[in-house]
């Protein structure tokens, strides 16, 4: 894969947009959406299950139903598409655009204080980019677009 085919999923700070919750064409939309399709009206009959099989664990599909389809609705293009739903103040992204480099870790100020990350974000954002830079940009793609990302 190209190195601009990859750019589409990864975001100049490293993080993989393609494995975001918010992102438009990721898994968690993806099967969310699948699952919306496939549970049908279950919410109907949410109520009848909680009688008829006496468990209160139906009460809570309400709940669940709201978070599936907040999930099933997320539409972010990605961080080189548009601004980050997720990471609203990143000091990466117009950074980036202005160093003229397309990840943290090509940059000469790498690790810098420009992120605007928290603590955990600002070490994750270290990490991978140390990883990036050691096994190169296709095979740390192959493997982080697997992996869970939360
Ligand atoms: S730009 Fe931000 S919100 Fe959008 S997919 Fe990437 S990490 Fe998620
Ligand atoms: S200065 Fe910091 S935020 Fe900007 S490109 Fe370099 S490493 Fe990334």
């Amino acid at each position: 894969m190209t190195d601009e085919k990859i750019k589409k999923s990864i975001a100049p700070c490293g993080l993989c947009c393609e494995t975001c919750f918010a992102h438009v064409n990721g898994d968690i939309r993806k099967y969310s959406m699948k699952l919306k399709e496939k549970l049908g009206n279950f919410h109907i009959n949410a109520k009848r299950f909680e009688t008829m099989l006496n468990d209160p664990i139906f009460k809570k599909y309400i709940d669940f139903k709201e978070m599936l389809d907040y999930f099933a609705s997320e539409n972010c293009k990605g961080c080189r598409n548009e601004q980050c739903k997720l990471f609203k103040d990143c000091g990466v992204r117009s950074c980036h655009q202005e160093k003229q480099i397309d990840f943290c870790y090509q940059c000469d100020e790498f690790p810098c204080d420009k992120t605007n990350f928290d603590t955990g974000l600002y070490k994750g954002w270290i990490m991978i980019n140390e990883k990036i830079k050691k096994f190169g940009l296709e095979p740390f793609y192959e493997k982080t677009r697997t992996r869970p990302r939360y």
